[in-house]
């Protein structure tokens, strides 16, 4: 039967609509219906911010989406919002057209649903293509949604930089598009600007044409296969500084790999507007430093053959956008005469967590956002990885416990799902599992695909299991089951510990930490985690043991301690797990003594989590103040920066309570002076050059 129709010309403004009846029941659970799959999008911006002064700009744009259809279906519904669709045309994969019968949005889905006569069948490859138009208006936000319009000033004069925010519902915003990450596709775009200016896209730029009157249309390279919300649109006229990366050892594997994709000594380039362009420096060797340890970490090039960071005014955050990394200009820019040494640490760790996205999150990434944090506690947990030690010259284990540790063990938060409980899987097992190792297996396994958890249990299991790592029992490491109530509890566990010197045997109970009794739901788990723990003594806490001692496995649990010695114990040593420990009074008071006699035989980590520990307890009402004051006498001779960090702002709160009281408060300046005195004289008010940078 011949074809007939070559498209529908339609102008659908925001209006709410129905799809048909067979479109609304495939799509009812919120999600597309899965029975098209796109693999390939031309896709053209017209951004035009010169013909008026202030937004609305006006956005003319074109899409054409192949997609191949897996079940016959009578609907082709994908995303679309904001955007007026004025042409729509479908053709099969012999060029024929297809009858269009309707077109509807549906404003509260943001589905736009394109009905044909015929039925599309399964097997076959369309491809549609739409005509669009919407407006570009200044950033709804700190984190803007879609395409938008900031302006700054430069010479007295307003200017405007477009730059785009897709995360993580956003792409559809610019448009019409199959909008859930899991819809992984190749992109090749072309950007339209007028001359002076730049503009910027996932890729490198392959050339420039030239269009009616002075617009000029810029071609970029094809994109990896990637997900619609990691795209990135800017249009400016910032300068940059650039650098490449000397990754010499992967030369082979870039040649063996996708020498289309990736060349070994990509371009580095730092974007900020030209006021602050000589801020940028720092940034640009962090990134590219950053950039090459990942690269070898992973054996994994980044696909895209060029990384841009690009510092946006006005923004906020960061966003990992593949191959354009988007920035607060705080979070890119230093400068010695208006930024603290400090801050350098906070652009170092934002620039490794974005880098680190570019594999795990853009070249593996999470299905749906239920499974976010296998994006975002990945790269957390090596946000503090490649740059803190050569660069900064901090230990990467210091800042991971500061940074996120204490972060959870002190919000009132969720789920505990993030780079703690990463580095919990990292250091499991009786030997710890080959991080590394692990890590090149899962991106090499589903590069350019998507994850559920499962998966990253899966694969974690294997290497235990391929590394000998096993259960306590011997049994195969179910990492799934380990770490299950985790994932789907709130809170985190309170560790009561006694020590009996003379038995040599530990008491465990453990129970949810809940100090303030907020409501929690009901969960399967009830409130019960499986913690891998270390224990140590006198002569054995000092340095963190390989691997775990045991697992208490959702249950109390006495442990044999024959392998511990003298009046007091310690358990967790180092802060791996995320746990409080509560101890018995004599053994409080043997790591008291200990502290002051020696601070130095308790792991770093382990003096400032047991210095929070106490604290928050005396908070909460669960330890008396004179308790937690006899504790922090050893402070004289602590030298580490994390543990005071943690004691000042209680140091604050005995001080708004005790003010009230002249002759206590008399007593306790006396007391506080006896702490940091010592530590003063030997710290000095100005850094010294050999000095720990954690001092
Ligand atoms: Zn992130």
């Amino acid at each position: 039967m011949a074809r007939i129709s070559l498209c529908v010309v339609v102008v659908l403004c925001f209006v709410r609509t129905g799809a048909s009846e067979q479109g609304k029941a495939e799509v009812d659970n919120g999600l597309l219906p899965g029975n098209l799959v796109p693999s390939h999008y031309n896709l053209e911006l017209q951004a035009n911010m010169y013909d008026t002064t202030e937004p609305p700009f006006e956005l003319q744009g074109s899409v054409e989406i192949t997609f191949l259809c897996l079940e016959a279906t009578g609907n082709v519904v994908l995303h679309s919002v904001y955007q007026i669709i004025e042409v729509v045309s479908l053709v099969d994969s012999w060029g024929l057209d297809v009858d269009i019968s309707g077109v509807a949005l549906d404003a509260a889905r943001e589905f736009l649903t394109i009905s044909v006569d015929s039925i599309l069948l399964p097997g076959e490859q369309y491809t549609l293509r739409i005509l669009f138009m919407s407006n570009i208006t200044i950033s709804n936000g700190s984190n803007g949604q879609g395409f938008n319009a900031q302006f700054y000033t430069e010479d007295n004069e307003r200017r405007y930089i477009l730059w785009s925010e897709l995360a993580y519902m956003q792409a559809r915003k610019v448009f019409p598009c199959f909008d859930e990450p899991r819809y992984k596709a190749t992109f090749d775009v072309i950007l339209l600007r007028h001359p002076g200016m730049t503009s910027l896209f996932n890729t490198h730029l392959m050339n420039t044409e030239q269009r009616e009157g002075v617009w000029l249309a810029d071609h970029f390279a094809t994109t990896p296969v990637m997900s619609t919300y990691l795209l990135c649109f800017v249009v400016c006229d910032f300068p940059h500084v650039e650098m490449s990366t000397s990754n010499e050892k992967l030369v082979s594997i870039f040649i063996s790999i996708r020498l289309t994709f990736c060349d070994p000594n990509a371009q580095i380039r730092v974007y900020a507007r030209r006021e602050f362009i000589e801020a940028a420096d720092f940034a640009l060797t962090a990134a590219v430093a950053a950039q090459e340890w990942f690269e070898q970490y992973t054996a994994l090039p980044n696909p895209t053959s060029k990384t841009d960071h690009i510092a946006i005014p006005g923004k906020g955050g960061a966003m990992e956008s593949w191959g354009l990394i988007t920035y607060s200009e705080e979070y890119l820019l230093w400068d010695e005469n208006w930024s603290s040494p400090h801050h350098k640490l906070v652009l170092a760790s934002i620039i490794s967590h974005e880098l680190a996205h570019q594999w795990f999150g853009n070249l593996v990434t999470n299905a749906w956002w239920d499974d976010h944090w296998l994006n975002e506690g990945t790269a957390s947990f090596f946000e503090t990885m490649p740059i803190m030690q050569d660069i900064l010259g901090m230990d990467p284990s210091k800042i991971q416990l500061m940074r996120h540790m204490f972060r959870e063990l002190n919000a009132d938060k969720s789920i505990t799902q993030g780079p703690v409980m990463i580095d919990m899987e990292s250091s499991t097992g009786r030997v710890p599992i080959t991080f590394a190792q692990y890590s090149k297996k899962y991106l090499t396994r589903f590069s350019y695909s998507s994850v559920v958890s499962d998966d990253l249990w899966n694969v974690l299991s294997e290497q235990a299991a391929l590394e000998g790592v096993t259960d306590q029992d011997g049994s195969p490491l179910d990492l799934k089951e380990k770490f299950d109530p985790w994932l789907q509890q709130r809170g985190y566990p309170l560790i009561h510990a006694s020590w009996d010197p003379v038995l040599k045997s530990i008491n465990l109970t453990q129970d949810l930490y809940n100090p303030r009794e907020r409501y929690l739901p009901s969960a399967d788990y009830n409130y019960k985690w499986n913690i891998p723990l270390t224990f140590g003594d006198r002569s054995s806490s000092a340095s963190v043991p390989e691997g775990v001692d045991i697992w208490m496995d959702r249950e109390d649990s006495v442990v044999d301690g024959r392998k511990l010695s003298g009046s007091w114990i310690l358990i967790n040593i180092g802060a791996r797990s995320l746990c409080r420990v509560k101890y018995d009074h004599e053994t409080f008071g043997g790591i008291i003594e200990q502290l002051n006699k020696n601070h130095e035989a308790i792991h770093p980590e382990s003096r400032a989590l047991l210095v929070d520990d106490v604290i928050d307890f005396e908070r909460n009402g669960m330890m008396s103040a004179v308790d937690v004051l006899e504790i922090l006498q050893y402070l004289g001779s602590e030298m580490e920066m994390m543990t005071w960090k943690q004691v000042l702002p209680a140091i604050d709160f005995f001080s708004l309570r005790l003010r009230k009281f002249p002759e206590t408060w008399k007593l306790f300046q006396r007391y506080l002076r006896s702490l940091v005195d010592p530590v003063f004289e030997r710290v000095s008010w100005y850094g010294q050059q050999a000095e720990e940078r954690l001092t």
